[in-house]
């Protein structure tokens, strides 16, 4: 069967509806839970995430993948419960954002140790909440070149997808060359790897997100939402109708479609900051759909987009 890791349990991968591949239920810096000032009990996470949900799934959200990884709050029995009340499905994840946010417990292991815990998050659960990792976090850190470190993470998430099949998802796609070169030597198909932010304000520029697909990696377009037309734009904004055009630039070309993802990268309830406000995951269903159907694009095609794409791609390959 095909199958999906989700908190609650693996799941059909043809149950999964529209997918979200890349979102937060809440992200913060390493150490950003003590500082007191951003301190929220678990009462008012709950109650700003809940009602975010609710609406996802009733807009027809099926599956929303939490993209925020070791040491930067994740929280998988939360995520248990959330997905229990909201009947949304959630997809955790092991792995780092990027090397410049892996504690330094983590900063100083070594591949195979880093391998054997991505293995452990995968195939028996986090922690002890029993909740199997559906995908792997990695990424660039910040200063736009792939660390020793970044490499080392990168190898060790490539061994552990090629042993137990779950997929890859980068942040950032910038400085993808070494990227591409680890997953070559250790055998590792691109297409289970998705390179994400190619379209953020800061990074689309440097991305070379055409290279990667003709490469065979999966393309994911999912800062969608963080515009500059908001009230108080984040620094990577970008202007709406120009990732549009951007996204709709890409799947025109050959093969494309197939090889890409859309997200809205929006923290329910943010850790550590005030998060963006007015950006939440639902941008997808309330923004995003209908300015691709005003720009003609096929009801077969946000199909493709949204549902077939994830399923095939979150499917266990092992
Ligand atoms: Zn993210």
């Amino acid at each position: 069967m095909a199958r999906v890791n989700t908190v609650l349990g693996p799941v059909p991968a043809e149950t999964l509806g529209i997918v979200a591949f890349h979102e937060h239920i809440g992200y913060g810096m390493p150490g950003s839970e003590l500082d007191a000032k951003w301190w929220k009990s678990p009462e008012q996470k709950y109650e700003e995430t809940v009602p975010k949900l609710r609406r996802f799934h009733e807009l027809g959200g099926g599956t929303f993948v939490d993209a925020t990884g070791i040491c930067n709050g994740r929280d998988v029995d939360y995520y248990k419960s959330l997905s229990a009340k909201t009947g949304v499905h959630i997809v955790a994840c092991t792995g780092f954002v990027g090397g410049d946010t892996a504690l330094s417990h983590f900063a100083k292991a070594s591949v195979e140790y880093l391998a054997d815990q991505f293995i452990h998050e995968i195939t028996v659960g986090i922690g002890r909440s029993g909740a199997q990792a559906g995908i792997i976090k990695v990424g660039v850190s910040r200063g736009g070149r792939m660390t020793e470190l970044d490499k080392r993470i990168y190898r060790a998430a490539a061994r552990a997808a090629k042993l137990t099949g779950v997929p890859i998802m980068t942040h950032l796609a910038i400085d993808a060359e070494p990227a591409v070169e680890i997953f070559h030597d250790e055998g590792l198909p691109l297409d289970r790897v998705v390179f994400g932010h190619v379209d953020d304000g800061v990074n689309a520029d440097k991305t070379n997100d055409v290279w990667i697909a003709e490469q065979g990696g999966r393309i994911g377009f999912d800062t969608f939402g963080y515009e500059t037309e908001l009230p108080d734009p984040p620094f990577w904004a970008r202007p709406r109708q120009e990732r549009l055009d951007h996204f709709l630039r890409f799947i025109g070309g050959p093969g494309r479609l197939e090889k890409v993802l859309a997200s809205a990268d929006a923290n329910c309830s943010p850790l550590g900051w005030p998060g963006v406000k007015g950006h939440t995951v639902n941008y997808i269903f309330e923004d995003l759909i209908p300015d691709l159907r005003k720009a003609g694009v096929d009801e077969a095609t946000i199909t493709t987009i949204f549902v077939d794409n994830p399923a095939n791609f979150l499917t266990l390959h092992a």
